[in-house]
């Protein structure tokens, strides 16, 4: 299918929160990455999202050219066209962007969909994020609120945060006195304020003792609970329409019946880094193990091409990163979802 347009993505994004399941948003860095998450979304026949980080963007323009637009413009095209033929929807997502990089990655990929729709082709990215956790919340408003403002134009729909995600992704960290758990009256304010911008929709992720990274069992205090107290004091003060569609950051090496339960209060999608990384290295590391006397030239000998070729341990990580997404599909309970049929 194609990429998802706006009206195909909010029907997805209303339907999770209705059914009570999440989409798997998956980081993806290279092309071996994209096809690995379009892969294990297609064999569980769920829709899903795609998404790349300022840091993922930099790496996929190479490593002479470091530039975070035109890689996440490079990675968003491959996508664009690998993604009709599979036959379930995805949409594509910008991660983490923080206020001082809004000028140098968001804007200029919305100033390229707002160019791509002035010539009448598809957006080329249908969602972005903008971090301003790290900001007092009347700050992170008002620049979320002016985004928005903007995003509305051209069916753009964002993510913003509230609270501070605990842990590190892309060498990013969260200071030891980051506020883990959003309060009521915090998201209270997120929802009078981006609600007031009619037309526009936005997601929010709101905190509730999420760490990015992993951890072991027992590190990581998660209260889904928090999440229903700021969904009930939304609905109650300014009715349905305001209730939430959620983000969950941070969820590697969760429980599943937490996931279920933040599943439960409007969770419509899981950001997943950390725990696909490690699929795809672990077959890396399969592959060199076993092979070992092949991939090296050992006492003047000639190794085994086949070996070594990078494609083989590349074929080995895809269809372990694929198995790793159907797994995230199945706890996210959106196996069988896809609206493409
Ligand atoms: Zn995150």
């Amino acid at each position: 299918m194609p990429v998802a347009d706006h009206a195909r993505y909010c029907e997805m994004l209303d339907r999770a929160r209705k059914e009570r399941f999440a989409y798997p948003a998956i980081n993806v860095t290279s092309l071996t990455t994209a096809n690995a998450v379009l892969r294990g979304l297609a064999e569980s026949r769920s829709d899903g999202i795609v998404q790349v980080s300022t840091g993922g963007a930099a790496f996929a323009s190479g490593a002479a050219v470091k530039d975070m637009v035109l890689g996440a413009v490079s990675i968003a095209e491959h996508v664009h066209r690998v993604a009709e033929r599979h036959p379930v929807y995805v949409a594509l997502h910008t991660d983490h962007c923080q206020a001082d990089k809004l000028d140098t990655f968001v804007i200029p990929l919305v100033e390229e969909t707002e160019r791509r729709r002035a010539a009448g082709r598809p957006n080329l990215f249908n969602s972005h994020m903008f971090d301003g956790s790290a900001l007092p919340l009347k700050e992170n408003l008002d620049i979320a609120v002016k985004l928005l403002e903007r995003f509305r134009k051209s069916d753009l729909i964002l993510e913003i945060e509230a609270g501070v995600v605990g842990g590190e992704e892309d060498g990013i960290k969260a200071s030891a006195a980051a506020k883990l758990y959003t309060t009521p009256e915090d998201t209270l304010e997120v929802a009078r304020r981006l609600g007031a911008v009619q037309g526009a929709r936005y997601l929010l992720a709101a905190t509730f003792g999420n760490v990015h990274g992993v951890y072991k069992p027992g590190h990581v205090k998660l209260k889904p609970s928090i999440l229903k107290d700021c969904q009930d004091a939304v609905v109650g003060k300014l009715g349905e329409a305001a209730r939430f569609y959620l983000v969950f950051h941070g969820g590697s090496g969760s429980e599943l019946h937490e996931i279920h339960e933040a599943l439960d209060y409007g969770v419509v999608k899981m950001n997943i880094d950390t725990d696909m990384q490690y699929a795809f290295t672990r077959a890396v590391a399969g592959h060199f193990f076993r092979n070992y006397d092949g991939i090296l030239k050992v006492d003047g000998e000639v190794g085994n091409k086949k070996a070594y070729d990078p494609r083989s341990y590349l074929a080995a990580a895809e269809t372990a990163m694929a198995e790793r997404v159907k797994q995230a599909v199945k706890e996210l309970r959106a196996a069988g979802t896809t609206m493409a049929r």
